[in-house]
Parts: C-alpha cells; structure tokens; sequence
C-alpha cells in the first residue's frame, strides 16, 4: 500500500508540472489553431454550399471581370478572327494571378471559364460582395485606330478617375502603342466627351464600387495585337499593381495590419 502511495506522489510531481507546461504552451497556440479550424470548416461549408464567400473584414476585395464570354464573343471586324472574349479571359486570369500575390487580398471572378455573364450578374458579384475595386477588362475594335483607353463612368467618382489614371500610367510604362487617355461615359453615346455625359458601360454605371473598365488596345491593330502577346505578363502585373497602389493610397488596403 505504501508502495504504491509513494508511486501516484512520483507521478504527481511530474504530472503536474507538466500538466502546467502543456496548458501554457497550449494556451499560447489556441488562438492560432482555433481560427485555422474554424475557418477551414467555415470554407468547406462553404463549398459544399456553394454561398457567396464571407468576407473577412477589412480585407480588401478586387473583382476582376474578363468581358464578354460564351455566345458572345466581344468585339467584331471584318476579317479578325481572334476573339475578344478570349483575350479577355487570359488577361484576367493572368492579373487574377498576379494579384494573388499580395497578402490579404480576396480576388473574385465574375468568369473563369468560356462562358456567358449577363452585365447584371457582373454587377451583382461585385455589389453583393461589397468589392472595394472593379476592373473590367476588354479590348477595343475600329476600322481605324489602335493604342489603350479606361472608361470609366459619368459620375465622374474620384477614385473612378484615380483607378482609371494608375492603370494607364502602369500599362504605359510596359509599353504600349498609345495612351488614348481616361474617358467618360459609353463609346456608343457620348464618344467620351466630357461635355456629354448621358450613359455610362452598364458595368461602371451599375456597380456600387470605384469601377472602370480596360480597352488594352484594338483587335484590329496588329501592333496591339503582338504588344498584348508579348507583353501579357506585365499588363497583367501592372494591372495587379495599380489595384494595390491605389487600394494602399486610398486607404482600402492595410497589408502591414494583417501580418
Ligand atoms: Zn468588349
């Protein structure tokens, strides 16, 4: 009996130190581990769900609408066989890419596949979402005419313009055949005159968020054609960049609190 009295005392004086050790390593870690769980068992519901994702707050959301899509194949000329819709989606998937490398910045798509998006659906994504940034990307046609434009919408919303004024510069320094500037408005109505502001691309007049909306040069330009070839991987990262600066400038992105 004495025995084994002395034995639970051994076991005791080491258990309970080391009961001690292991509660306070533990305590230092739950934090950590608990929000890993939960927030992969919150990602699997999710999935299965197939819900909209909750965002994190103060994360910083960027959607990235490659235009067009499934029937529609975007821009048409005589002649050009090469489909807007497609460069569209390399490009986005590129910048998506690209963007994916900055820390806590939570991306959407509103298409990542050859498939048709109605304009409102677009809106939707980014609207319900609460995006802080639109970017929807194209590529122009003309008879004539070649370089890069961003429309953005009548309102005329300053940080519209700013987003709009960042990626031109950003493209701009990659290289590219011309800058045609910022315009307002819709390309059917009022050409970009300032003066006549009556209708806006549906995607900057019907999201809630700074939008705008890339032309990266002209289907029809063979120029632009070979420069968005060759150049891809910098439109895009200049894309991804202009996005950033303007999120850290503007206050919607804090990389530093998130680290
Ligand atoms: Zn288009």
């Amino acid at each position: 009996m004495a025995k084994r009295r002395v034995r639970w005392d051994r076991i005791a004086l080491v258990a309970i130190p080391l009961f001690v050790i292991i509660l306070l390593i533990a305590t230092q870690c739950t934090g950590k581990s608990n929000q890993n769980q939960e927030s992969s068992a919150e990602l699997s519901v999710q999935s299965i769900a197939d819900t909209a994702p909750t965002l994190n707050q103060g994360e910083f959301v960027v959607v990235i609408d490659a235009g067009h899509g499934g029937y529609d194949g975007g821009s048409t000329a005589q002649g050009v066989t090469r489909l807007e819709k497609d460069d569209n989606l390399r490009l986005a998937l590129k910048m998506k890419e690209k963007l994916s490398t900055y820390q806590g910045v939570t991306i959407l798509m509103t298409r990542e596949t050859d498939e048709f998006i109605g304009l409102q659906e677009r809106c939707d994504i980014a609207n319900h979402a609460g995006a802080d940034l639109f970017v929807s990307l194209h590529r122009n046609c003309a008879d004539v005419g070649y370089g890069v434009e961003v429309w953005v919408d009548n309102a005329e919303d300053r940080i519209d313009n700013l987003l709009a004024e960042y990626i031109l510069e950003l493209l701009e320094d990659v290289g590219i055949s011309r800058n045609r500037g910022k315009k307002y408005g819709f390309r059917g109505v009022s050409d970009g005159g300032a003066d006549n502001h009556t209708d806006s691309y549906y995607v900057n007049a019907n999201t809630d968020m700074p939008s705008c909306l890339v032309e990266l040069g002209f289907l029809t330009a063979e120029q632009d054609n070979i420069n968005f070839d060759t150049h891809l991987e910098e439109y895009a990262e200049a894309l991804a960049r202009a996005v950033i600066e303007l999120g850290t400038d503007e206050g919607m992105y804090h990389p530093a609190s998130l680290q």
